[in-house]
């Protein structure tokens, strides 16, 4: 599984929205400025066939728009959405109000699938399940995919909840909330990821969603099994 982390920013982080493409088709959300940062990078934008989506917060899917239009006008017309409930409908009106006079005809051309994050999925040979994460008082999810090299988490935006340390113990790398300096009720902060080294020491964990200061502080930090990465970078 060859899995690279497009973006690694929270909202106000000059860093790209925390996003994952993995094996070149298979995106772990569709946040604002994505699809540039991907083509700036050689992605081919129109290879990207299924996302997974951790919830509906604009930063995590307002790029989809521009994937569908360019889907459209290349006649690439298959693609399979796996998130909340209310996908389907947020990613239709998101579109009719970005291309009012195409919004139709993209969605007559593209066969889309829309998958229950709560089904589990599998693409190519990663087999995908989803854990509820607690966010915002929203439907948001955790994904694990798994192949035979690699167990690997994603926890999406998230407070401290169960499924945190679910997916903390169950995988061996972790792509983790760390949007504050200190936790709050809708995300984790550096406070819990220096809490969650410690704890899990046969993890590697990845911390993605950061804003400045945060990456800062992590930066300092000594753990063997910590891995700070930049955009664009890959896992291995
Ligand atoms: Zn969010």
């Amino acid at each position: 599984m060859e899995v690279k982390l497009v973006g690694t920013g929270g909202i106000f982080s000059p860093l790209n929205s925390a996003c994952a493409v993995i094996n070149k088709h298979i995106l772990i959300d569709i946040p604002n400025g994505s699809l540039k940062a991907m083509r700036k990078n050689g992605i081919v934008i129109n290879s990207i066939d299924t996302i997974f989506l951790t919830h509906m917060h604009g930063d995590h899917y307002f790029d989809i728009p521009f994937l569908l239009l360019e889907k459209y006008k290349d006649d690439k017309n298959e693609l399979k959405i796996i998130g909340p409930v209310d996908a389907e409908e947020k990613i239709k009106a998101l579109t009719e109000l970005a291309f009012p006079n195409t919004a139709k005809k993209i969605f007559k051309s593209i066969k889309i699938e829309y998958i229950k994050a709560t089904e589990d999925v599998k693409v190519d040979h990663i087999a995908v399940s989803s854990l509820p994460m607690n966010h915002d008082n929203m439907e948001a999810y955790g994904y694990i995919l798994k192949d035979k090299d690699m167990k690997i988490g994603f926890t999406g935006d998230t407070a401290l909840c169960e499924s945190v340390n679910r997916i903390l113990n169950e995988c061996s790398k972790v792509v983790i909330d760390s949007t504050f300096e200190v936790g709050t009720k809708t995300h984790l902060g550096v406070n819990d990821i220096l809490m969650f080294l410690k704890k899990y020491p046969n993890t590697t964990i990845i911390p993605t969603h950061m804003g400045k200061k945060e990456k800062k502080l992590l930066s300092f930090q000594s753990f063997d099994n910590l891995l700070i990465l930049d955009d664009m970078d890959d896992i291995n």
